[in-house]
């Protein structure tokens, strides 16, 4: 019984495999992989090389970006941009603050 139903699965198969062309099904089955893939890497290209502007207000490539939040320049303007915002929430604009001696509010 599992012999016979075997065979009928590989006749089937067979069939399958040659009515639908193999090889010229695998070529067309490449090329659009090859083209998905090259269409990919155009468009990861493509993104990378566009400028963000950083939250720290820093015109940045975008393949850079995660590099440049790691940098001083970024965190110095980060901690004053934060220094601001809660001198504005605390409405004490007049009040000075200073980052470099650990004196914040
Ligand atoms: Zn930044």
């Amino acid at each position: 019984m599992d012999d016979y139903d075997e065979l009928l699965l590989k006749e089937k198969e067979q069939h399958y495999i040659t009515s639908l062309n193999p090889s010229l099904n695998m070529r067309n089955a490449y090329i659009t992989a090859q083209e998905r893939y090259e269409n990919q890497k155009k468009l990861w290209t493509y993104r990378n090389s566009l400028d963000l502007i950083c939250e720290c207000g820093c015109k940045i490539k975008k393949t850079h970006i995660a590099r440049h939040k790691k940098t001083k320049k970024h965190k110095n303007i980060m901690i004053e941009k934060k220094i601001i915002e809660l001198k504005d929430l605390l409405g004490c604009k007049n009040l000075s603050i200073k980052s470099d001696d650990k004196e914040l509010i």
